[in-house]
């Protein structure tokens, strides 16, 4: 079992102890490890408001305190860039811990940041969060680029070719069928749900779930309430 969207790395930050099964936070290795997970994708969010070099910075801070954990816990888990890493791990019995990045700001305008973010082992890039950025727009915003921008659809061909997942949770529609549209690779949706259960902006339409589908696609479910039914739909606003 995966979990294609953790917000752990930002929670590094605070000085948690992943070794320690916690009440702070619903993801450590002993939680992992006795809820049967053997993979999960550590996510490096940095916040739409961030400036840019700010956001460069963050995420190496975040992509560190993510080894650091890894390093201080070998008997739980280690970074894993490939199903077959992942494989073998599983196979040692350790959790396979991928790195996945949450809004394309860190890498500013540069696909050498975006190959040495991959260097790093960043699997997936989701390309926006709640803001339009340089690359895409979002489904909370959608007004800058009407979808992918010029320097955007550079980006997907360039994680095209890395093997770099393009993760489209947090795009606008019109992002979305760019990228459906564009990309020579299966596309995925980390942490989305179903618009036809819930209205959310953030959920995939029955028409993007057969196109994601059609093109071996994946969407991951997020356990977020207000993603789950209309009936939490005025749940307190946070981060997912
Ligand atoms: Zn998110």
């Amino acid at each position: 079992m995966y979990d294609s969207h953790a917000d752990t790395p930002s929670q590094l930050l605070r000085l948690r102890d992943l070794g320690l099964d916690n009440t702070y936070a619903h993801v450590d290795f002993p939680k992992l490890r006795k809820g049967g997970v053997d993979g999960s994708f550590f996510a490096l969010y940095t916040p739409a408001e961030m400036p840019p070099d700010a956001a460069t910075a963050y995420a190496l801070r975040m992509i560190a305190a993510v080894y650091d954990a890894l390093d201080a816990h070998p008997e739980y888990a280690r970074l894993c860039e490939s199903p077959a890493q992942a494989a073998a791990n599983k196979g040692r019995g350790l959790i396979s811990i991928f790195l996945g990045m949450e809004n394309a700001s860190p890498i500013q305008e540069s696909l050498s940041l975006l190959r040495m973010f991959y260097r790093l082992g960043v699997s997936y890039l989701t390309l926006t969060h709640n803001g339009d950025n340089a690359v895409a727009d979002s489904a909370a915003e959608g007004r800058r680029w009407g979808g992918l921008s010029p320097f955007g659809r550079e980006v997907v061909a360039c994680m095209n070719e890395l093997g770099m997942m393009v993760d489209l949770s947090h795009a606008s529609d019109k992002t979305f069928w760019d990228c459906i549209a564009l990309s020579k690779a299966p596309v995925i949706v980390s942490h989305s749900c179903c618009r036809a259960l819930c209205g959310h902006r953030r959920n995939l339409s029955d028409d993007m779930l057969q196109a994601l589908g059609e093109k071996d696609g994946y969407v991951g479910i997020n356990f977020y309430p207000a993603f789950l039914s209309d009936r939490f739909a005025q749940s307190p606003r946070r981060k997912r």
